[in-house]
């Protein structure tokens, strides 16, 4: 099932999502229906939040479609390990039409469990690395704007703002 995405001024996006502590078919589902969603909205990566479900599970795929191999499920995610920067343009489902440059770790490693509640450890550089720590940011109530200066997240802001009074948000 192919669920709207979540925009940005939906109070849901800016808050913690819930652990998740059942392991069940319920999830797997959840999970299915997530990549659906996000390749329907052409994304590399969605979280939870992002559907207006705030429970801690995000899914990625860099690779958008191409490698079976590389689609990834995160439960519970917590990044341990960060190394370098790199700056990169970055944008967000949730804040379409958008792209700012934001700098970010070139290497992550994150601790998560997976749909059968295993922990699991996976690490990527660069594009993946960067969608490894934008998801576990949404699963903690943060956008990548956060990530940019106060300056331009106001201009956005102000953008948005206008979007919405004109029905276009
Ligand atoms: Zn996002």
């Amino acid at each position: 099932m192919v669920y709207p995405i979540v925009k940005f001024g939906d109070p849901v996006l800016e808050k913690p999502a819930a652990i998740v502590t059942q392991f069940d078919e319920e999830l797997r589902k959840l999970a299915g229906d997530m990549f659906e969603s996000m390749y329907a909205a052409h994304g590399v990566g969605l979280a939870a939040p992002q559907i207006g479900i705030s429970k801690r599970i995000a899914v990625i795929d860099v690779t958008f479609k191409e490698d079976p191999s590389a689609k990834i499920v995160l439960v519970n995610p917590e990044i341990i390990h960060t190394e370098g920067r790199l700056t990169s343009n970055e944008g967000c489902l949730s804040i379409p039409e958008f792209r700012e440059k934001v700098t970010r770790a070139r290497r992550v490693t994150v601790r998560a469990q997976d749909l059968e509640g295993k922990t699991i450890e996976i690490s990527g550089e660069e594009l993946l690395a960067r969608a490894l720590l934008h998801e576990t940011d949404h699963l903690n109530g943060k956008l990548y704007i956060s990530h940019v200066s106060a300056l331009k997240r106001d201009i956005m802001k102000r953008k948005i703002r206008k979007m919405m009074k004109q029905g276009e948000w």
